[in-house]
């Protein structure tokens, strides 16, 4: 029998820290990284996939794990908080092996509590089998279900273990095996890496919902990694998307393609992927991130131009975007927001007053650029509508004679079933004001968002793309769609 020595450290006096960002930040919220690598000679796979999950942070800053096998055992630590504080030199030290595959989180599926925490590492008759996963599986209520009747104990209420759980039980000489015959199951998105004792898999759901590429490492073996800048972090080349419904089996410096499924007709590859969530210097569907979002700003500015002496972007997310709509309107930018990078957990509670300071905890205004002028201020997306209306008071409260808030994608009407988190459809503003009371809501002079249409010409495709959250029209019926937290409460 082969061991599962599991190390996850709990916050003293059950302790919690939590996100500043919780109060300051009205963008969807990250879904997951995942990470995987295979290598012949053994020599810091630990290291490496610690450094793709680095690379990988935006996409969850709630927990983070690495699971590692020698071949023959299985190691894994994980915990809350940032991948750069979850793992220690002493935690990292007992993680040593050929295979290992990581996670970073935030929760879509189940709360943030620890049992959630992934990798996912089950002892199985075949050996040891951990998986970690971004995206959303929209019928686990029923698989889950079906799990407890067959007599199944879970300890989490996250739709990952009833992906591990489903493959330890099922049929098949290899892994490859269970995979393929559980793999029609599944419906929803689903970017999974597997660990087995000696080898990780790859899979990607038949719709193509999130990213997930691999590369060969310059040292021997492959990575697969949810976007490629983490791959371009590990120096790999030899670049490709996993393609939807294919297994990709990486063995040290073996690596098999199979495609398990056919590919949807209808692919649904997330827009929003390029709105906000990958990094900009991420290939996601052979665009370039960044270039993508520059053009989203030229749709903008071709769509909604308006007389202003400065483009401003709400930072991160939002840069390039005022890059292209400045260049197509021939309107300066410039900074006119600075924000804390830094920002993000913190044991330390802010005081009421700083509460009410509400983005000022995150974002300062720039009033040598601001004053007196005429501001376009160009934001990713709206979503609960809590922190525009703030941030267009920063800008006027340094000095702008009017600010006009441009938006880089349509409105978001529908929640999102997929592995996105943006509330319901009831904590969406745009799901129930006008264009007209949004604008007098966050207090712009104007507000404008960009058509489809205008989204699509700047991605470059007409369809292929999941565009639900805007449109209603989801890939997959959502009927079985459950609430985030839906399996809560049949575990205490
Ligand atoms: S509903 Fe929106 S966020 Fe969710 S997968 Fe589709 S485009 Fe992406």
């Amino acid at each position: 029998m082969n061991s599962v020595p599991v190390s996850l450290t709990r916050r003293p006096n059950g302790q919690s820290d939590r996100r500043l960002d919780d109060q300051t930040d009205d963008t969807p919220r990250d879904e997951c990284g995942v990470m995987g690598i295979s290598t012949p000679h053994g020599e810091g796979v630990a290291e490496m996939t610690f450094f793709g999950l680095f690379a990988l942070q935006h996409r969850g800053q709630e927990a983070a794990g690495i699971a590692v096998s020698d071949g023959q055992r299985a190691r894994i630590h994980k915990d809350e908080g940032l991948v750069a504080n979850v793992f220690t030199p002493d935690a990292m030290a007992p993680l040593t092996g050929y295979h290992s595959i990581g996670h970073t989180r935030y929760s879509t599926t189940g709360s943030s509590a620890h049992r959630n925490i992934q990798p996912f590492l089950v002892e199985t008759m075949h050996g040891p089998m951990a998986v970690a996963h971004n995206g959303n599986i929209v019928n686990a209520p029923a698989l889950r279900e079906e799990l407890l009747h067959r007599g199944f104990g879970l300890t989490a209420t996250s739709d990952t273990e009833v992906i591990a759980l489903m493959l330890a039980a099922a049929g098949g000489r290899t892994w490859q095996e269970r995979l393929e015959r559980t793999l029609p199951a599944w419906k929803g998105a689903f970017s999974l890496v597997l660990l087995a004792a000696d080898e990780v898999i790859a899979v990607r759901d038949p719709w193509g919902f999130r990213p997930l590429s691999l590369g060969r490492l310059p040292q021997g073996g492959y990575a697969v990694a949810s976007e490629t800048c983490a791959l371009a972090t590990l120096g790999c080349t030899e670049v490709d998307e996993v393609r939807p419904g294919e297994i990709v089996t990486l063995r040290g410096a073996e690596m098999h393609r199979h495609q398990a499924l056919s590919a949807a007709p209808n692919s649904a590859h997330c827009t929003f992927e390029f709105v906000y969530f990958s990094r900009p210097d991420s290939v996601w569907d052979g665009h370039n991130v960044h270039h993508v979002r520059q053009r989203l700003g030229i749709e903008l500015a071709r769509e909604s131009g308006v007389e202003a002496d400065v483009v401003i972007p709400v930072p991160d997310s939002s840069i390039p975007a005022a890059i292209g709509y400045s260049t197509e309107s021939g309107i300066p930018h410039n900074d006119g927001l600075i924000k804390n990078r830094y920002i993000g957990r913190t044991f330390i509670e802010p005081t009421q007053a700083m509460r009410e300071r509400g983005v000022a905890l995150k974002f300062n205004a720039l009033t040598e650029n601001l004053a007196g002028k005429r501001v376009v201020m160009i934001d990713d997306s709206l979503v609960r509508g809590t922190t525009a209306g703030p941030l267009v008071k920063l800008v006027r409260d340094a000095g702008a004679a009017e600010v006009h808030v441009r938006i880089t994608c349509p409105p978001i009407t529908h929640a999102c079933h997929f592995g996105v988190d943006m509330g319901h459809d009831g904590d969406l503003m745009a799901a129930h004001k006008t264009v007209a009371e949004m604008e007098e809501h966050i207090g712009a002079d104007s507000l404008a968002f960009l058509s489809l249409e205008g989204m699509m010409r700047a991605v470059g495709a007409a369809d292929g793309y999941c565009n639900a959250c805007f449109t209603g029209d989801y890939p997959i019926a959502v009927t079985e769609a459950q609430a985030k937290l839906s399996f809560e409460g049949a575990i205490a």
